[in-house]
């Protein structure tokens, strides 16, 4: 039987911000159908490595594939391909939910003819059908989160890269970001390739993790198997802090404008 195409390949993937390393020699394969979490502390290279595979930055050197298409060489085949949520706030107060994801079903060109019932799905998909009419203003951080997902959605991507989706809100609310993503993988087959510094999570919800220190991959595996090699009842922060030594933050229970501000705070000035 042929081989099956990896999600995401990358291959020596390197690049630099003038003389600093921030992603050093990555080689990463994510299979059909897995959620795959990169994992790090910040300042890691996680959000660099992200940009790479979506193509917002230019490979310098190295490959990344996405479904075995070259980002280097075709940059709007694998965009077309994947759904992106950055950290940063997408989602805009005032509109409804509905009109937030339909701004994304027009910049995405889905045919007018569809709009209305790929906006519906998209909404459905991440629970959010009954709070489609409420102006996002009024969501909950997760139900913000969840809307932002929608919007990745709206292009049935193959893959969807997520960065952080779950920095700055409460348990309640990360669980149900997590549900919003499962139901995906279970129902859509959808590839996920999510980021997150929170070891928990990433041990609850992925098949596979990378762990990334200072710009290079230090393990790749299953979380079972990670934490199996570190010793009897290692956690996945016990394995991080063995290759990284670092201690990895927690989140705190938020609203809209403060999920806003958190993850302002989270990301850097650019
Ligand atoms: P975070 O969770 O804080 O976003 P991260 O793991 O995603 O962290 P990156 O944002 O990829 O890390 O940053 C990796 C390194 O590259 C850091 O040392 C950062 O300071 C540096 N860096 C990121 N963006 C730039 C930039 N535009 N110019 C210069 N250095 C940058």
């Amino acid at each position: 039987m042929a081989d099956v195409l990896p999600a995401v390949e990358s291959e020596h993937l390197t690049y630099r911000f003038g003389d600093h390393v921030a992603v050093d020699d990555v080689s990463l394969r994510v299979q059909l159908g897995q959620v795959f979490g990169l994992l790090g502390p910040n300042g890691a290279g996680k959000t660099t490595a992200i940009r790479l595979i979506t193509t917002l930055l230019p490979v310098q050197q190295g490959h990344v594939r996405v479904f075995g298409v070259d980002a280097h060489q075709e940059p709007f085949r694998v965009r077309r391909m994947m759904g992106y949520v950055p950290q940063q706030l997408s989602a805009d107060a005032s509109l409804t939910g509905a009109e937030n994801v339909a701004l994304f079903a027009r910049l995405f060109d889905v045919p007018r003819r569809e709009r209305r019932r790929r906006v519906s799905e998209a909404l459905e998909m991440v629970g959010l059908a009954a709070a489609a009419d409420r102006l996002a203003a009024t969501y909950s951080g997760g139900m913000v989160r969840r809307l932002e997902l929608a919007q990745a959605l709206v292009n049935r991507p193959h893959l969807l890269v997520l960065d952080e989706p779950t920095i700055g809100l409460d348990p309640v609310a990360r669980d149900s970001v997590w549900d919003g993503v499962e139901e995906l993988v279970t129902h859509e087959g959808t590839t996920v390739l999510v980021t997150t510094h929170y070891m928990e999570e990433a041990d609850q919800h992925c098949d596979e993790v990378a762990l990334m220190h200072l710009g290079r991959i230090r393990a790749v595996g299953t979380p079972h198997d990670l934490k199996a090699a570190q010793g009897p009842d290692a956690t996945l922060e016990d394995v991080f802090r063995h290759w990284a030594g670092e201690r990895l933050i927690d989140g705190t229970g938020e609203d809209f404008s403060d999920v806003r501000s958190t993850r302002r705070a989270a990301g850097r000035l650019r």
